[in-house]
């Protein structure tokens, strides 16, 4: 009898009766092609049209020749793009007619071996409902079994030890496949043909459990995993690019404890929930919420809450969710767990995500109470993705699993470059043979944990591409002490710096390959080096990318006290921006509350010393926060500003407060008198944020109608507001380009690098 594996290849092996070819063609098929189980399925359709020739994995894509009698050929080929694998990606398929060799069979061909690999290894996959369907058959060889995967799925980027692609450079190497699994992985006709991570029970990698008293592993571990999240406890989870801590999102107390021992005060909480039934019922889903939360990339997809689940996302309107997406927490969900789970990136605050496991014991000790450990390394950390939706569609926030790494976009760059952002939410981009690859998201370089990842992942990227440090032009932001400028003067070669805010626009714009557009370009964000070495964030330029960008309306300057502390105190930004207002009341008395802290920060802001000038727009939506009533410190990044927005979702009212545009500079002086004056008045707080809102969307109106361009272009971090862009997609609709595969964030710098430092080194 034929055995349960082989049964299971759904796609018929029609071989080709041994009629004469009396065509034949060549294809180039170029995109994510390789590791994503496009080989087989080219082998499962020329089977199926009756056709011969071969299939090879080449130097820019795959390789195909077939033929066959005339008419199959273009049906063939007609299919590709039509059945290709979820995971592939098809840039281009190029056809040319080729001479008839008179083969007798389709083959897999082996690789050609190249000078500089372009291979893309994939971004790791969602595991695929073929392989859910048996994991779920108490008869198949792999139930209930949390590495179960095949080509259309599972892991690729967080287990590549190198390239090529292949299982002994792999974190799979320490598991040899038993016969079965490599009868399977042997055989072109089955879903797991050359599937890397191939395993079964018998012959791969298991979950162990580990809690302060015993230690279980297979099955066992996860149903007691499953029970323990049920009883309250907070666990560690092993997941595919990192460690998750998890716990029951619908127990408070035990949420408070996850808090208290993670030192996260506020900052909202990601959730993994059962399907999409409870989903919809925790938040408000569109049609493109849905359609993002099952995409191949499985992100945080941010929605409108629903109901409120106490301590996951406090004075925040919105919920992170995101559906399972590895084997095990379908498991962990199939054994009892609670159907809406906390998953929140296993570290303590700020640091990058735990990977390893000696690291994530010894991190977490303390945190978890318990760990749920699979024996697969993993590679590389990869933090989950982010995503919104807006008027304009999907908007990527946070750039890793499922993304990472990925080409965004063709630059004219000659030769290769390492773009290496900036050092707040950093990500890296690099640039080989005209193609941009994003790096994951890194995190923030103060953190000597996240510097170390940032420089394992330029040397990452280098090795999987194959580019040596000293042939590259490496392209940094201008802000002398950044981290990674600093790192950037370490290394060898050219070296080339540019404007934050420049990048910002870049980025938006360089995604769309749009070199040559004549754009306004709006950059507002909380900090950055601008060409003066004062403290830009409330830029707009005009030009391209291929002429350069010249800063024509700027936030009229503010004063800053004491540099960095401003950025976590609003009342601080407030006692800055305040000192340009005559006749200012007592804001430390009500209805203002000000506290202590504001009145000594106006004396250094009237005094001069340890002042600074700064035009950033961030810190004028601290000023008007702390106006509003958030007069505390903040507790991560850009929270008055959420808290600002959430404010302002509550309101209706559709008045703006005056921002004029005085000369070349948007004027907030009459903005905040106003402001002032409506709160001594006793004007709703969220009415006063929302009118600030519209003030902000009126301001780059009035900008962009002021220098004529046809396209306005927005980016920096200020654009994660999405009440602010459904405002300005009132006023602007078509002609604003915002990011959608890069963040608006600094996380999306280093493509905007990579986009004026390839234009710039193609002129010259
Ligand atoms: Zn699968
Ligand atoms: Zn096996
Ligand atoms: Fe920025």
């Amino acid at each position: 009898m034929a055995r349960p594996g082989l049964l299971r290849n759904r796609t018929a092996l029609v071989k080709a009766s041994p009629a004469a070819a009396d065509e034949a063609c060549r294809l180039h098929i170029s995109g994510i092609v390789q590791g994503v189980g496009f080989r087989p399925f080219l082998y499962r359709l020329a089977n199926a049209h009756a056709l011969r020739g071969w299939v090879l994995n080449g130097e820019r894509g795959v390789e195909v020749h077939v033929e066959g009698v005339a008419g199959r050929l273009a049906s063939f080929v007609a299919a590709i793009p039509v059945q290709a694998p979820a995971a592939a990606r098809i840039a281009a398929i190029e056809q040319e007619p080729a001479a008839v060799a008179g083969f007798g069979d389709f083959v897999i061909r082996e690789s050609t071996k190249r000078s500089r690999p372009t291979v893309r290894v994939s971004p790791d996959l969602p595991v695929c409902s073929d392989c859910l369907r048996e994991m779920a058959d108490p008869h198949d060889r792999r139930f209930a079994y949390p590495y179960i995967n095949c080509t259309n799925c599972g892991p690729r980027y967080s287990i590549v030890l190198a390239l090529p692609y292949d299982r002994p450079l792999t974190t799979m190497r320490s598991w040899p496949m038993c016969d079965f699994c490599a009868d399977e992985y042997h055989d072109p006709g089955n879903r797991r043909f050359h599937a890397q991570p191939v395993a079964c029970p018998q012959c791969g990698p298991a979950y162990v459990l580990e809690t302060q008293a015993q230690r279980v592993s297979g099955s066992e571990a996860i149903s007691r995993a499953a029970q323990l999240l049920t009883d309250g406890t907070i666990l560690a989870i092993k997941g595919l690019g990192g460690y998750h801590l998890s716990c029951d999102a619908r127990r408070p107390g035990t949420i408070g404890n996850l808090r208290a021992r993670k030192y996260r005060k506020e900052r909202p909480f990601a959730l993994m929930v059962r399907n999409l039934e409870v989903a919809r019922e925790v938040a408000d889903l569109s049609p493109q919420h849905e359609e993002m939360l099952q995409s191949v990339m499985r992100p945080i997809v941010l929605a409108p809450a629903r109901i409120e689940l106490e301590g996951v996302a406090p004075q925040n309107r919105e919920l992170g969710i995101m559906l399972p997406y590895t084997p095990l927490h379908h498991l962990l969900f199939a054994a009892g767990a609670p159907e809406a789970l906390v998953m929140t990136s296993a570290n303590r605050s700020s640091e990058p995500i735990a990977y390893l496991d000696a690291e994530a014991l010894e991190r977490l000790d303390g945190i978890a109470d318990a760990f749920l450990i699979g024996e697969r390394e993993i590679a590389r950390r990869i933090d989950d993705s982010v995503t919104g939706v807006g008027p304009y569609g999907s908007t990527v926030l946070r750039h890793a699993r499922g993304c990472a790494p990925q080409a965004i976009a063709r630059v004219p760059a000659g030769r290769p470059m390492l773009c290496l952002g900036a050092d707040l939410k950093n990500a890296i981009t690099l640039v080989v043979d005209g193609q941009a690859f994003a790096s994951q998201h890194i995190g923030d370089l103060e953190h000597y944990g996240a510097f170390t990842a940032f420089k394992e992942t330029v040397a990452d990227l280098c090795e999987m591409y194959e580019v040596r440090v000293a042939e590259l032009l490496v392209v940094h932001d201008a802000h002398p002490e950044y981290a990674s400028t600093q790192y950037a003067r370490t290394l060898e070669g050219e070296h080339r710096a540019v404007q934050h805010h420049r990048a910002h626009v870049a980025s938006v714009l360089t995604e769309r390959e749009a070199f040559d557009t004549e754009v306004t370009g709006v950059a507002f964000d909380g900090t950055g080096y601008g060409d003066d070495g004062t403290i830009w964030g409330g830029e707009v330029f005009t030009g391209s990318i291929r002429d350069g960008f010249v800063r024509a309306i700027w936030l009229r300057e503010a004063k800053l006290p004491g540099g960095d502390a401003a950025a976590r105190h609003p009342v601080q930004a407030a006692a800055g921006f305040l000192s340009a207002l005559d006749d200012l009341p007592d804001l430390i008395g009500a209805p203002f509350d000000f506290p202590e802290r504001y009145g000594k920060a106006a004396r250094i802001a009237r005094s001069g010393v340890r002042t600074f000038i700064t035009t950033s727009v961030g810190r004028l939506f601290d000023t008007v926060a702390a106006l509003a009533g958030f007069t505390r410190e903040i507790t991560f990044e850009a929270q008055a500003a959420m808290w600002l927005e959430h404010l302002a979702w509550s309101a209706r009212n559709e008045d703006a407060y005056p921002f004029p545009l005085i000369g070349n500079r948007l004027d907030y002086r009459p903005l905040l008198a106003t402001i002032v004056a409506d709160r001594l008045r006793d004007r709703a707080p969220a009415e006063i944020a929302r009118a600030f809102h519209h003030a902000v969307a009126d301001a780059i109106l009035t900008a962009a109608k002021a220098l004529g361009a046809q396209k306005t272009v927005a980016s920096g971090g200020v654009f994660q507001n999405s009440l602010l862009v459904a405002l300005l997609a009132e006023r602007l609709g078509d002609g604003l380009w915002l990011n959608q595969r890069v963040p608006a964030n600094d996380g999306g710098i280093s493509l905007g690098q990579a986009g004026l430092a390839a234009a710039y080194s193609a002129t010259t």
